[in-house]
């Protein structure tokens, strides 16, 4: 039987990446995104074209009403979600004194607040079919803490925490919850940074690169498989070294 993955923030970068990779495995994927409609629609249409199951799912994963509406439409396509891959982030660079309550409050709501809707949504399911895997996609900066990023390092060691915690919950359920740390990869999300910037975080990377989204694809498509059954509350780094 087909699985079913839903991978939040797949229009662009990491998660498209790892949108492509299940396909390729033979996954039904649902495809989420916020703002990039066009991308998101081309992208499931060149999958489908290509003989792969894909479809396209609008939610702001920080509104509950659009997490369970788009739940809703995945099942009616695809049935139950075994795999969730909570993937959708933001990212903001500011000094702390800085952050607004509101910069905080939206950091939170899309990088935690969003794991917290998608993965209370698709849990019914897979606590019934005593199966699943959840896969959330945290940061090194969630690990060492970064400077002038106090939300998003403080956003995405909750992610650490919210992994470990929900792990020990659904153990007995078959559901197992991971993390994976990526270093930098180079996304839309560094976009904004300098090519002097660049260099620096490529000579502290100790393999000398900066990281691929398919680099961070191999991590979460290991802990999707049925074969990483022992492994849970894991933080698995895919940062070339970065955080040793
Ligand atoms: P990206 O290229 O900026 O893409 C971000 C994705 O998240 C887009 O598909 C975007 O969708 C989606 N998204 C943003 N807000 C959303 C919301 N409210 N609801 C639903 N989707 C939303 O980022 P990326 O580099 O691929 O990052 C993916 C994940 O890896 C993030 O969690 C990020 O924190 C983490 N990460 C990245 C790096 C890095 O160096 N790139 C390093 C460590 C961790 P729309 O375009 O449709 O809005």
């Amino acid at each position: 039987m087909k699985r079913t993955v839903l991978i939040t923030g797949a229009s662009r970068g990491i998660g498209k990446a790892a949108a492509a990779a299940f396909a390729k495995a033979g996954y039904n994927v649902a495809v989420n995104y916020n703002s990039s409609a066009d991308a998101a629609e081309k992208f499931c249409a060149e999958l489908n074209c290509s003989g792969f199951s894909a479809k396209a799912f609008k939610a702001d994963v920080s509104v509950r009403s659009q997490v369970d509406e788009m739940i809703s439409g995945i099942r009616d396509s695809f049935g139950s979600i075994s795999v969730l891959v909570n993937n959708a982030g933001i990212a903001e660079q500011a000094l702390f004194t800085d952050i607004s309550e509101e910069m905080w409050d939206r950091m939170f709501a899309v990088n935690v607040k969003g794991a917290y809707n998608c993965t209370q949504a698709v849990l019914p399911d897979m606590i019934h079919s005593k199966y699943g895997r959840i896969i959330n996609v945290s940061s090194m900066w969630g690990i060492s803490g970064a400077s002038c990023e106090v939300h998003y390092s403080a956003a995405k060691a909750a992610l650490i925490g919210f992994t470990k915690a929900l792990a020990k919950e659904e153990g007995l359920s078959g559901i197992t919850v991971n993390c994976v740390a990526p270093g930098v990869v180079a996304t839309d999300m560094n976009s904004h940074l300098s090519e002097e910037d660049m260099d620096i975080l490529r000579e502290n990377t100790p393999v000398g690169r900066i990281g691929t989204p398919e680099d961070i694809v191999e991590a979460i498509l290991f802990f999707a498989s049925e074969n990483s059954s022992f492994m849970t509350g894991q933080v698995l780094s895919a940062d070339g070294g970065y955080i040793l």
